[in-house]
């Protein structure tokens, strides 16, 4: 059955998921969502004998129905393989009663990486199907992190550029060394001497510029977005909650039917509606349960039916939760209002005006399947502490915010189905945060010397992430004001 894709606050046209994944986000602001949720028709006896990239294969076809099971394949080949340092790609780590889904293995430790590493094989198929004879050029702004995650993806996929610009003096000393010792011939990374917000609000302006996209097409090339609402970033996201469900019957720690809860470390709020379209698709999830660290709004909306995002930004040491504005959110608003794009539209104009929307009763009602909580910064460090002394399993963070709001679900429910918690990154990612939680050994040392002490103290080898960038060489050096950046992009592109 096909699917097409049509736009959260649109008049009901819709694409294919070629197209969708091509524009990113819909001309009238929208995002783009699915027609219908395809159905998992797969028997999970037999998914349980499936790899991940056979998994990858039968979740993604059911959704991007214009993709020939060739390209479809290719793509996914491309993406897992050996960039991921096991062949499992999200390894089940069983501890404290719970099972941690490992969604770190790969080129960045942390979980875009699982999206990020498919998405350019997504983007040039979709361009060759739609006759897009342009090369594709990334741009981002990135605070850190994601801009890694996405160098590390296009590095040297053929058909693709990829430019990265950060604030020069906004991004940890890894973080930067992390891109600037990025390889591949077709990736930029340039420092900018204003904050993260000159970078978005320059690259935005880059993205809307019409005469620069006539000087790039003249060239040969066209801007694309490889943002966290692209369609192709979601629908990779899905696997891996059919993959971690399969394994579990597989191991026998469950029979096929019965239910599951799934825990999300949420910040955008795209990993946690994967999971939701896995259990639209028929996968069998009790709750999905909605981690929050300080910055809480997702926890408030759950229990008051009312988003404000008019409030404090606090930074915590889960900082890829620091987020005040959801965006995969509006797939799920979207949803609760019965598919009402003028509804829906409506909503997200209160939020961009006045900071704030209040959906109805019955909508509210439409988020049964979810319980939301969030763990103070005391707790997240409390959750690393107890895993370790427990379990001897070290967690990011991150993940610690899933594991010490699990803790919480179960007090508040006595639920106590097997449960699955999505592990974001590795340990080794946020050495300085982990390491204080653990052990008084870590005070005074640099980076590379606390991943030392961590890997004596957990038996945890060093990720290859880590190892590479201590003597990597630095490739890109060059630094420009906010102001020149389009000057930089036809540089590095060749247009003069
Ligand atoms: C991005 C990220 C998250 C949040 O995921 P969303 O899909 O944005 O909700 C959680 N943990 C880590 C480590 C991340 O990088």
């Amino acid at each position: 059955m096909q699917v097409l894709y049509k736009s959260t606050r649109g008049k009901g046209e819709t694409v294919t998921a070629s197209m969708a994944i091509l524009k990113g986000l819909s001309e009238d602001g929208g995002l783009f969502v699915p027609t219908s949720i395809p159905k998992l028709d797969v028997p999970v006896e037999k998914l349980a004998q499936m790899t991940y990239q056979e998994t990858a294969y039968e979740v993604m076809s059911r959704f991007l129905t214009d993709f020939t099971e060739e390209e479809l394949k290719n793509c996914i080949v491309n993406a897992y393989d050996e960039k991921f340092d096991t062949t499992e790609i999200a390894p089940l780590h069983e501890a404290d009663g719970a099972y941690y889904l490992e969604l770190f293995h790969g080129s960045t430790i942390a979980f875009k990486d699982m999206a990020l590493s498919i998405l350019p094989h997504l983007m040039t198929t979709a361009a060759r199907k739609n006759q897009v004879k342009n090369d594709i050029v990334i741009l981002t702004a990135t605070s850190g992190d994601t801009g890694k995650a996405a160098l590390a993806g296009f590095a040297d996929v053929p058909g693709t550029r990829i430019i990265v610009f950060y604030p020069k003096h906004g991004v940890s000393p890894i973080q930067e060394k992390q891109m600037v010792t990025q390889k591949g011939a077709n990736t930029a990374v340039v420092g900018i001497t204003g904050n993260f917000d000159d970078a978005q609000t320059a690259v935005k302006k880059m993205f809307n510029d019409k005469e620069l996209a006539a000087e790039l097409n003249e060239a040969g090339f066209q801007f694309s977005s490889a943002n966290s609402i692209n369609i192709g970033r979601l629908v990779p996201q899905i696997v891996y909650y059919v993959y971690a469900y399969a394994k579990l019957v597989k191991k026998g720690a469950i029979k096929a039917g019965d239910e599951i809860n799934v825990v999300v470390p949420t910040g955008n709020f795209g990993n946690i509606l994967a999971a939701f379209y896995a259990k639209q698709m028929g996968l069998p999830i009790h709750k999905l349960i909605c981690a929050s660290n300080e910055n809480k709004v997702l926890f408030d909306f759950f229990r008051t039916g009312t988003y404000d995002r008019k409030r404090d930004f606090i930074l915590t040491t889960s900082p890829s939760m620091d987020i005040l504005i959801s965006s995969n959110l509006e797939r799920l608003i979207y949803r609760l209002t019965g598919e009402n794009a003028e509804k829906c539209a409506e909503l997200m104009q209160a939020l961009s005006q006045g900071g704030e929307y209040t959906i109805t009763d019955e909508m509210k009602a439409g988020l049964a399947d979810f319980y939301g909580n969030y763990c103070s910064e005391a707790e997240t460090k409390e959750a690393i502490h107890e895993t370790f002394e427990k379990a001897d399993y070290v967690i990011d963070p991150h993940t610690a915010v899933a594991a010490g709001v699990y803790k919480k679900y179960v007090k508040d429910t006595d639920d106590t189905l097997p449960t699955v918690i999505a592990s974001t990154a590795s340990p080794y990612k946020f050495t300085r945060s982990v390491m204080a939680a653990i052990s008084n050994k870590g005070e005074g040392l640099d980076d590379f010397a606390l991943a030392d002490e961590l890997t004596k103290i957990s038996g945890v080898k060093i990720p290859r992430a880590v190892e590479e960038i201590r003597t990597a060489p630095v490739l890109h050096d060059r630094v420009v004001d906010a102001p020149d950046m389009p000057a930089a992009v036809k540089d590095i592109l060749g247009i003069h």
